[in-house]
């Protein structure tokens, strides 16, 4: 007999055949055509709300519910860049920038009549005109570099490349520093080897970048906190008191434009001020060279100026996600998928359409499960997030609504974004879960196969990256503790280049570029289904503590150089957190031991009359994924991290000034930076502490 609490009609291995088996290549182009077919920004996309909940009921996840948010958001009106000449009186027009990307008949959707403009979100409204200097990547450094030179951005307008940084920082930054507006543009550096000027056509013709392409996104100061600007660590329900935005929202107006657009003005700084490739190895390079562009970095002269002009209309304006339940035996154990649904532009079959599609997939999957009899372990939750684009913003309210619940229930969160933008397997993931993504990407046969039957394990580098920002895991791992990954597959230097949040991220690049024949969407659909059954099925959490350990000492050794940053006569000693992190790798050990010892009594032959045993043995696996469970929820520190309280998990953040890439130990690595012994002192603590609460909990 099964004293184990256990889905009837199909285990765990039946289970896994059906998620491997159920995805299909025409599904998903039919979602990714549904999806894909006209504009869908945040909290303007309640058909596609309505179509989701449909289809996941009818898939047969009954329990598909509409959770609604009043959240803060703008809508562009109008806006224009020009490049001016100041003659004695009056302005002459020299270059008018038409900020459209062009109309394409080999692409359905570049050319709808209500294509949305090019524009970012949470951007400020404003009409300036002024000379302006090219700041490089507009990251910390640059900036840095640029005073260093003596060059002042204090009144003008910069105009930076897209890159490296979550462009929402170079923004901030430019604004600290006193500038007036920001122009960020595409330059075709970021296009590795597929350019035109390697002999490679642009799109439509081939797989280069189409000249025009824009890159829309949302500059909201994001490692401040993402989510709703008025309603930072509360739920945007209608009715609640709302914070001034100031601080966490740009004050000056911004523009996104296509490298064809950059042209005359790169053009027009060139013999002002120094040349780029003067200044240092990080400002080397930039792909209009061929084009005439020399990079010099201004400021142009006084006569020389551009008109930037944003209208936005910011409103207070209901955002929708999806949710749909499949109750588990054990309740108080949940399991979360999720994907957002809104995107910048009409296609969006890259970003975020290609994970929708894979995540419907994966609802299909475990909705044929179901038909088949199959009851989960534990409770599976799949979210279809809204308003994602401009910060995070569905996800982050949810989760700031649900807190109480998560902190009690939530096991794992996983998360799709971009599932398929090229071939290469993309992870991001808290160290506890190593193990599983290893694991279940050995079960799912690679589409890019060098030699037959490899599995996407075998065909990928197996770099599993820390989590750091720009999807919907943050409020998860950052603010709730939940240990998270998340998975996709994207473009490497040589491959089709992916024209992000642009009108070209449509579903006729996809199909003829991106996923040709939707391989790398039913891999992820796969993947993603199978991770979920990992976490739901197995009577011990996969979980694995030693991997934290493991991980806590790597970062430890990684952000040792900061310390450099402190004055010379102070002292700071790694020694108490080096020591912590090693009790906590012995207790760690032991504690995974003693789980998998209870895995292998799971197929212990016990007599009827000795049916205790069985009982024990449950409460004992009952109270080890307790502890599993709470091991992330154990790196929150109440307080946050200096400056940005929002945040707080000690271990991970989004870096202060990257916003994408993560930083490890923010607020030691912070205080290092600041040359402040006594704050690194004082974060030292914080950190060993929540390790020493860990290891208590553990023991
Ligand atoms: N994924 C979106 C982007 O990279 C939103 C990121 C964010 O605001 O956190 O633009
Ligand atoms: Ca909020
Ligand atoms: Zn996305
Ligand atoms: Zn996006």
């Amino acid at each position: 007999p099964q004293s184990w609490p256990h889905g009837h009609g199909l285990g765990y291995k039946d289970l896994q055949a059906v998620l491997q088996e159920t995805p299909t290549a025409e599904k998903i182009e039919e979602w990714s055509r549904y999806y894909t077919a006209g504009p869908h920004l945040a909290g303007r996309n309640f058909s596609q709300v309505l179509w989701t909940q449909e289809k996941w009921k009818e898939f047969g996840v009954e329990d598909t519910t509409i959770a609604s948010y009043d959240v803060y958001i703008n809508y562009p009106q109008d806006h224009r860049l020009a490049l001016l000449k100041q003659t004695a009186d009056n302005y002459e027009i020299t270059f008018e920038a038409t900020l459209e990307e062009d109309v394409l008949d080999e692409d359905s959707t570049s050319g709808l009549p209500d294509r949305v403009p090019t524009f970012h979100g949470y951007s400020a409204s404003g009409n300036v005109t002024a000379p302006y200097v090219y700041a490089n990547f507009g990251t910390y450094q640059d900036f840095a570099d640029l005073e260093e030179a003596g060059i002042s951005v204090k009144g003008k307008i910069v105009l930076v490349k897209y890159g490296f940084i979550f462009r929402g920082l170079k923004v901030k930054r430019a604004q600290d520093l006193g500038a007036v507006g920001v122009i960020i543009y595409s330059d075709p550096q970021e296009d590795g080897e597929v350019t035109e000027l390697n002999g490679y056509k642009a799109y439509p013709n081939g797989p280069a970048r189409n000249p025009t392409a824009v890159q829309r996104g949302s500059v909201q100061f994001l490692s401040i906190a993402p989510g709703d600007p008025t309603t930072p660590g509360y739920a945007s329900k209608p009715g609640v008191d709302r914070q001034d935005p100031q601080g966490s929202i740009p004050s000056i107006p911004s523009l996104p434009i296509s490298y064809t657009e950059a042209l005359p003005l790169l053009k027009a700084l060139n013999g002002h001020g120094p040349k780029a490739a003067d200044f240092n190895e990080g400002w080397q390079g930039g792909g209009l060279v061929h084009k005439g562009v020399k990079y010099h970095i201004g400021p142009t002269p006084d006569d020389v100026v551009v008109n930037l002009y944003n209208k936005q209309e910011y409103v207070t304006t209901p955002l929708w996600n999806v949710i749909g339940v499949i109750k588990g035996s054990l309740s108080d154990e949940v399991v979360i998928l999720g994907n957002h649904r809104d995107a910048w532009i009409a296609g969006g079959a890259g970003d975020p359409n290609s994970g929708s599609a894979a995540l419907n997939e994966v609802v299909r999957s475990f909705g044929d499960a179901l038909k088949a009899g199959w009851k989960p372990l534990r409770t599976i939750v799949f979210a279809s997030w809204d308003g994602e684009e401009y910060g995070l913003v569905g996800s982050t309210e949810w989760v700031e609504e649900k807190l109480p619940w998560l902190s009690k229930t939530n096991v794992v969160y996983l998360n799709v974004d971009v599932a398929a933008s090229g071939p290469h397997f993309d992870v991001s993931a808290s160290p506890l879960l190593n193990k599983a993504i290893y694991e279940v990407t050995g079960l799912v046969q690679s589409p890019n196969q060098t030699v037959k039957g490899q599995t996407v394990r075998d065909a990928w580098n197996g770099y599993i990256a820390t989590m750091g920002s720009g999807s919907d895991f943050t409020a998860f791992q950052d603010y709730a503790g939940v240990a998270s990954v998340s998975i996709g597959f994207a473009r490497g230097p040589g491959d089709p280049v992916y024209h992000y949040h642009s009108n070209y991220d449509s579903f006729d690049w996809m199909k003829r570029f991106g996923d040709p024949g939707w391989k790398y969407h039913v891999t992820t659909a796969r993947l993603f289904s199978l991770l979920a059954a990992y976490y739901s099925e197995k009577p011990v959490l996969g979980l694995n503590a030693t991997d934290y350990a493991i991980g806590l000492r790597e970062y430890l050794d990684h952000i040792k150089p900061h310390a450099h940053s402190l004055p010379k006569n102070t002292h700071f000693s790694f020694g108490p957190l080096e020591k912590s992190i090693a009790e906590l790798h012995d207790v760690a050990i032991s504690f995974d031991a003693y789980a998998a010892e209870l895995v292998s009594h799971l197929h212990d032959d016990v007599p009827w009359y000795h049916w205790w045993k069985k009982v024990q043995l449950f409460f004992q696996i009952r109270s080890v994924n307790e502890k599993y469970k709470t091991i992330e929820r154990k790196f929150l520190y109440e307080d946050g991290l200096d400056g940005r309280s929002w945040y707080k998990h000690v271990v991970f953040a989004p870096g202060l000034w990257t916003g994408y890439a993560g930083a490890t130990y923010p607020g030691l690595v912070e205080s290092f930076d600041a040359g402040n012994v006594t704050n690194a002192v004082r974060w030292s603590g914080i950190i060993q502490e929540r390790i020493s609460q860990v290891v208590d909990l553990l023991k």
